[in-house]
């Protein structure tokens, strides 16, 4: 059986069903048969059995929005955000805890419910004239109670790459807030105007002065902390010279080897939910 090499939270079973989001009928209809995922500040209610996500009947889901996420040949899926209900057994936990331990419906789920959620609790005025918008079309999109114009959720694209030297060494850097030990892959937010390969090589120079070439997509996943979209590539250094932490961002960055990154020691790899942790373990695999 071959792994799976999807990034963590890059994993879905839910029609989003866009077609319904169009008629406040259809989900009118879906609501009362509906299961519903209450989200609060980015947690959610996990049973430790599993994990699994707590699904409420929607005649006991808070009051609040309802989020449509899609239906399956189970059920239809709506978010609503609000206190988080109690059970024995159950606890609530962010998406960086739990996003690599759920099951594919139950990540795919977590992670629309918590993007948009975020997105809905911080775009409420509009952008053009001010006034409060209200959601509409299942919470897919914001629409203007003065002027009418409807404003769609927010995601910015960021890039994050393994730089290799061709052969067995990557760069990874650190950052001084992460715990001890704690080495990842560069990353950074693409500008306004630039590609995700020109935001890639200018990333790079920035964070550690080393030119790169070669960039090549990998694979992509929503990170809605609170909006990113991470687009991960792999580069490879242009000569064989030392990074050199440069723009305050890192606060050491070198080279490392399969065998070093394989060994650990004091060395403590991003986590598995993290898309860094999915690039370098695919370059681990190959070597
Ligand atoms: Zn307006």
């Amino acid at each position: 059986m071959t792994a799976d090499r999807r990034p963590a939270l890059s994993r879905a079973t839910v029609d989003r069903d866009a077609a319904a989001r169009e008629d406040d009928g259809v989900l009118a209809a879906a609501w009362p048969t509906a299961q519903v995922l209450v989200v609060d500040n980015g947690q959610a209610l996990v049973s430790d059995d599993g994990p699994a996500l707590v699904l409420l009947p929607s005649s006991d889901a808070p009051e609040g929005d309802r989020l449509y996420l899609g239906r399956d040949e189970d059920s239809a899926y709506f978010a609503v955000a609000g206190a988080l209900p109690r059970r024995s057994g159950a606890r609530p936990v962010g998406l960086r805890d739990v996003g690599a331990l759920l099951g594919d419906r139950d990540a795919g789920l977590l992670v629309h419910a918590v993007g948009l959620a975020n997105w809905h609790a911080t775009h409420t005025h509009c952008p053009r004239c001010g006034a409060p918008t209200l959601p509409a079309r299942g919470g897919a999109v914001r629409r203007c109670t003065a002027d009418g114009s409807e404003h769609f959720p927010r995601t910015d694209p960021a890039v994050i790459m393994l730089v290799t030297d061709g052969g067995d060494r990557v760069v990874l850097g650190r950052q001084a807030v992460w715990p001890p030990g704690r080495y990842s892959t560069l990353a950074g937010f693409v500008e306004p105007g630039e590609s995700a390969e020109q935001a890639v090589v200018r990333e790079v120079q920035e964070e550690t002065g080393l030119a790169v070439r070669d960039v090549v997509y990998r694979s992509s996943q929503p990170w809605p902390f609170p909006a990113s979209l991470m687009l991960g590539f792999r580069a490879v250094c242009d000569g064989d010279g030392e990074p050199v932490p440069r723009d305050g961002e890192l606060e050491d960055a070198r080279w490392f080897t399969r065998d070093e990154l394989r060994t650990g020691g004091a060395l403590l790899l991003p986590p598995p939910v993290s898309i860094a942790w999915r690039l370098i373990d695919d370059w681990l695999q190959q070597g």
